[in-house]
């Protein structure tokens, strides 16, 4: 879910709520996802500290019958009978103090795909079903659940069929236990990797330059909590898909293995940043991180899009953001190590050129603030995303709002989170009225082209559109629109989507 980063701990609070707003019916099938990172999510931020099993009580639609549709064996060839090709356009290289990295060999322009990854595996997130078909994630109304646990939904038999060897972990699992059927997204995730890697014995596409056994895990560099949660994540493996998995590999495999998802793991978003499910894309991941990327990455249903947002050259390494970007040079900084364990040294890192006006102080004191009160007012923001989000977002915003203008990243992180509370309250006046202060300062704030404004955008059309200011709206999704063409690519279905709605407008 997508993931924000001020300090670890904070968004798994977020992931939590979000998931709350998300579930509310709005116009704009709000949200309150926290701030897209479109890239390995720690595993405190990705899969914990949500409810993780929430009992789904959709709406019935077309019942089908009979979810034990097996996979017949295939006889595979041995390991690397598949010529390994590379991604074109692009080379695996070893970066200067970065180790493996990606490289351009030709000219890439802005909005060029510069290559997809289908996931290794992915999983849908428990609280999106019956709204996505799990072996797709297809968005649509109607889709046929599974006969037995009548928890997993899919578009037609071939979903079905194609997810059966995933879902039949899970599927008389859920029967069995439940409503204490409650594994975290990692645990899930790494449960169907395990079967993958078994049923798997050559490269696959989604590894033409990184295998997942190539993934670094990290385990020197993890604190006792890490290991504690790892730990537990291996005990939730065990007690729940034991059954359905024979011989699960040995605990230091194990360690190993949640290690490596935690590190390069990504969360699926939708065009509003809205959690979808988790995956793992291996040639997605070797890419190095900088907090000014020349690539997004989007979703194709479970396919990972990497397009260029700046001109890329050859000889140019690719750079993915790992973070979100939001916020001041010290706070990305923290997020990167406590996360990914590195020292980002990227331009925007060294420059720190934006941090001013993310940082920026009310204009009209009598007397400006001393380093000492601005560095204390920090902390407070900090803990208040941490500890007292909800009750605290109005009153956090007027305590702030005596040293820090709006623009400032905090007080725009306050007012994204109480946009949200009003999505969940359906007063989508109040929604609107934050979504309009939150847009211009996130488009000085971010990247030129970024997820996070886009989302804004959406999110602000779709909620002018409901409340019939059909000038507005259009103007919003427009914005979205220009960003998404770039980001997404012009014959993405979410672009498509929003050229609808703004058509249906005229
Ligand atoms: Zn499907
Ligand atoms: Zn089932
Ligand atoms: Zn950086």
């Amino acid at each position: 879910m997508r993931a924000t980063g001020i300090t670890s701990g904070c968004d798994a609070a977020i992931a939590a709520y979000a998931r709350r707003v998300s579930s509310a019916s709005c116009p704009t099938r709000g949200t309150a996802a926290p701030q897209s990172s479109a890239r390995p999510a720690a595993p405190e931020r990705r899969a914990r500290g949500r409810p993780s099993n929430q009992p789904v009580s959709h709406s019935v639609h077309r019942e089908r019958s009979g979810a034990a549709v097996r996979l017949t064996k295939r006889t595979r060839p041995g390991k690397g009978t598949m010529k390994n090709e590379g991604i074109e356009g692009t080379e695996r290289f070893l970066s200067p103090d970065k180790g493996r990295g990606l490289r351009a060999v030709r000219h890439f322009a802005v909005g060029e795909l510069v290559f997809a990854c289908p996931a290794y595996s992915y999983v849908l997130t428990v609280n999106e079903r019956a709204a996505h078909c799990e072996g797709c994630f297809t968005r649509k109304e109607g889709l046929s659940k599974c006969g037995k646990c009548k928890q997993a939904f899919y578009c037609d038999v071939d979903c079905q069929k194609g997810d059966w060897p995933m879902h039949k972990l899970e599927c008389s699992a859920m029967c069995a236990y439940g409503e204490n059927w409650c594994p975290s997204e990692t645990v899930r995730l790494v449960a169907r990797i395990i079967m993958k890697q078994r049923a798997t014995t050559e490269r696959t596409p989604s590894e033409r330059l990184l295998l997942l056994t190539e993934f670094e895990s990290h385990l020197d560099k993890l604190d006792s909590e890490k290991e504690e949660m790892n730990q537990s994540d291996i005990a939730a493996l065990h007690h729940f898909y034991s059954k359905h998995i024979i011989d699960l590999p040995d605990n230091q495999a194990l360690i190993e293995l949640f290690g490596q998802v935690n590190c390069n793991g990504f969360t699926i978003e939708d065009e509003e940043l809205s959690h979808l499910g988790s995956a793992v894309f291996p040639d997605v991941a070797l890419m190095n991180h900088s907090c000014s990327p020349n690539v997004i990455v989007t979703y194709k249903g479970t396919v990972a899009e990497v397009r260029a947002v700046q001109d890329i050259n050859p000889g140019d390494e690719v750079f993915n953001s790992y973070i979100d970007l939001l916020y001041p040079t010290e706070d990305r900084r923290e997020r990167l190590i406590d996360s990914y364990f590195f020292n980002c040294q990227c331009d925007e890192c060294t420059s720190k050129s934006k941090d001013k006006a993310k940082m920026e102080i009310k204009k009209k004191l009598s007397s400006p603030p001393e380093p000492e009160e601005i560095r204390a007012m920090v902390h407070y923001a900090k803990n208040v995303i941490e500890d007292e989000l909800l009750e605290m977002c109005e009153l956090s915003q007027e305590k702030m709002g005596s040293i820090f203008a709006d623009t400032n990243v905090y007080m725009l992180h306050m007012m994204y989170q109480a946009m949200g509370v009003c999505l969940y309250m359906q007063d989508w006046d109040g929604a609107m009225s934050y979504g309009e202060k939150i847009v211009q300062p996130y488009s000085v704030h971010y990247p030129a082209y970024s997820l996070n404004v886009a989302s804004m955008y959406l999110k602000l059309g779709r909620l002018y559109l409901g409340l019939e200011r059909k000038t507005q709206g259009v103007k919003a999704l427009k914005k979205a629109q220009g960003i998404m063409e770039v980001a997404h690519g012009k014959d993405h279905h979410y672009v498509a989507e929003v050229k609808r709605e703004i058509e249906e407008q005229k």
